[in-house]
């Protein structure tokens, strides 16, 4: 069997580095050819030196030089920068293009591949927050395959295999409920980005911690489940289901409904998503019933955590919307992060710039990027000068 010829954008990160797990888990089926990082030239370096991909490439460049002197006299073409990223996704042996970056910075490369005519495994969601119509647009123009990676959309992409022609009549995303799950507004006024970042089920990337501790991951998601599964708004339910074994749920017109469980583990989903459309054997710990004797279900609560709130009416409202609500929350984050911002100010942020970003209803993919880049201006100015803590 012809390996699968596989590009790792983010290959640093929480998911880039699990899927080298599962990479080297599967060394018949599966090979590195090319892998991307931000900033992280060490880690780089070694995953180059043990995977010996065709090109790596590194944004900044800060690191470029050391990346190029450890890896220039092999057979490895170094490479740095925005433009070239975009470039590097396009080459001939890549078959398939695993995106984990973090954030709309994902974007482009990930309609480069799909023109390249390259399918994609996406765990970059705010591709799809973003634009989700300009890229499912494309993936069908281009007929690539769109093979989710986050968790949630991975079970509801399993629960559809062989029910294609079959109506969907809601589709349920499980929640964790995060670290402030049951907590009131007043407690979340004094939490610190320590108690943000202890996620109680999943590791992973900082912004995407926070995400969850506000519930922004799971309206991101909400968004993300719209285009990858074609859905109206009213179609796309939230549960919280703090044990985070049922993965999602699709219910179907005749009201019979199929969920996907495991342990979370990203590994899973994300071996899925590489080695689909087949299931293969592995070595990660089974679920053991008796040790969740019980799953429990509750509405998630969006007075407290507006976050969810916010990407749903993002969403009804449609145009840029969801792009202005992604990158507000993208400075938002980070501000909170660097303690500019309070938790709860985070919401206050992205409504405030939803407000003064005039709405654009069919934005190009050229507005987009611009209303995406506009965004982060007005949000960091509302730090600035409205001075949202
Ligand atoms: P992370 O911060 O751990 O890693 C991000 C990776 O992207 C790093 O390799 C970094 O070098 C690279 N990167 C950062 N900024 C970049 C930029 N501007 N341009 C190019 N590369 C850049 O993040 P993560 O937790 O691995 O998440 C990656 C994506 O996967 C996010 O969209 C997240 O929502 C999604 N996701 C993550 C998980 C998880 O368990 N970590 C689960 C579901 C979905
Ligand atoms: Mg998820």
């Amino acid at each position: 069997m012809k390996k699968k010829n596989i590009a790792i954008l983010g290959s640093t990160g929480s998911i880039g580095t699990q899927a080298l797990d599962v990479v080297r888990a599967f060394p018949e089926m599966l090979e590195v050819t090319v892998l991307t990082a931000s900033s992280n030239a060490d880690l780089l370096i070694a995953q180059a030196l043990e995977f010996r991909p065709a090109a790596v490439l590194i944004l900044h460049a800060e690191g470029y030089q050391k990346v190029k002197h450890a890896l220039g006299h092999l057979d490895i073409v170094v490479l740095c920068g925005e433009d070239a990223l975009q470039e590097v996704v396009q080459r001939p042996e890549i078959d398939l293009v695993l995106n984990a970056i973090v954030g709309s910075a994902g974007l482009r490369p990930t309609v480069a591949a799909i023109k390249q005519g390259k399918d994609i495994a996406l765990a970059n969601k705010e591709t799809l927050v973003v634009a989700g119509q300009l890229i499912m647009d494309l993936v069908k123009q281009h007929n690539v395959a769109m093979l989710p990676v986050d968790s949630e959309h991975s079970a509801i992409f399993q629960c559809l295999l062989g029910e294609e022609q079959q109506a969907i009549e809601k589709i349920y995303l499980t929640a964790s409920g995060g670290p402030f799950r049951g907590k009131d507004r007043a407690f979340l006024t004094g939490v610190t980005k320590q108690q943000a970042l202890k996620h109680p089920n999943w590791v992973m990337g900082a912004k995407i911690t926070i995400d969850s501790a506000s519930l922004m991951n799971k309206g991101l998601e909400v968004i993300e489940a719209k285009w990858l599964f074609d859905l109206s708004v009213e179609q796309i339910d939230v549960i919280v289901h703090p044990q985070s074994i049922i993965h999602s749920i699709v219910q179907f017109r005749d009201g019979s409904m199929k969920a996907q469980m495991g342990l979370p583990d990203m590994k899973l989903p994300i071996q899925n998503a590489l080695t689909y459309p087949q299931r293969e054997a592995n070595e990660f710990e089974r679920f053991n019933f008796l040790n969740y004797p019980t799953f429990t279900f509750e509405q998630p609560d969006v007075q407290t955590f507006r976050n969810l709130q916010l990407a749903y009416d993002a969403l009804r409202d449609g145009g840029d919307r969801a792009c202005v609500l992604n990158a507000a929350n993208e400075i938002a984050v980070a501000a909170f992060l660097e303690d500019k911002i309070s938790f709860i100010g985070m919401s206050d942020l992205i409504e405030a710039t939803l407000c003064q970003q005039k709405k654009i209803d069919e934005p190009s993919l050229e507005d987009l990027l611009a209303v995406d880049q506009q965004s982060r201006i007005v949000a960091r100015d509302l730090i600035d000068k409205i001075q949202i803590k």
